[in-house]
């Protein structure tokens, strides 16, 4: 792999045993890499990037500007996203009951003073998982009368590398409690993509047939999911 600049941008290119020059920017940070036949030399590679590099910078900026998770302290004036919308938080204190709620544009979380980050993280993610299972069930029910498949038990937990999982021997589904940040087609799309699991369990041309029947614009929602996230894909 050799690193190349053009016009500012870093490009990692990759020579291999092809034809054609292909560039992608990746996500979820939007590195640039090029593939280049063996043969193609710096001059060629920089040329080609050139040509392309006004549609590079838009990708880049893209990602740049993309809604991000990043580490959470939970104090006023950070942005939390419920459902694909993004909340100012605003944290109040008690000496009773948490509380998380929200009021027009910002999410209140209600805590003890003296709490800590973990705790706080705690009464946040019980939030979200409540949220999560009320918009969770009627999903289920509805697909599982679409698709024509049950499962045995539905459940709800952070996940690091995947939004879901099922395990078709045992009938169990396991949903990404992010999801609950995430706009709720991508639900929606996730508990489809398990449920055809149901129907076959590996990511066949079958499987492809069932999602293209029950899911018309999956791609797109999928595509919409994993470029969100840093480092939480879909399982391919
Ligand atoms: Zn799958």
């Amino acid at each position: 792999m050799i690193i190349m600049i053009v016009a500012g941008v870093e490009i990692e290119v990759i020579k291999k045993n092809i034809k054609n020059m292909h560039l992608y920017v990746m996500p979820p940070y939007g590195n640039v890499r090029i593939t280049a036949p063996v043969k193609a030399n710096d001059e060629t590679i920089s040329l080609f990037a050139i040509t392309k590099i006004a549609w590079i910078k838009k990708q880049i900026e893209k990602y740049e500007n993309q809604p991000r998770q990043s580490e959470r302290e939970y104090i006023s004036g950070e942005s939390h996203y419920v459902w694909g919308r993004r909340y100012r938080l605003e944290v109040r204190y008690t000496k009773t009951a948490n509380n998380v709620e929200i009021k027009a544009n910002k999410l209140f979380l209600t805590v003890r003073e003296n709490s800590t980050q973990a705790q706080r993280e705690n009464v946040m993610n019980e939030w979200y998982r409540a949220e999560l299972k009320a918009k969770l069930s009627p999903l289920i029910e509805k697909w599982q009368k679409i698709i024509g498949v049950t499962t045995d038990s539905v459940g709800v937990k952070n996940m690091l590398t995947r939004w879901g999982t099922c395990n078709v021997k045992d009938k169990r589904i396991w949903i990404n409690l992010q999801l609950a940040k995430k706009p709720i087609n991508c639900l929606e799309y996730v508990v489809v993509h398990e449920l055809v699991h149901l129907l076959e369990k590996d990511h066949t041309s079958i499987f492809i047939e069932y999602m293209d029947r029950f899911l018309p614009y999956w791609r797109v929602t999928k595509d919409e999911l994993n470029s969100f996230i840093m480092d939480r894909y879909l399982e391919e």
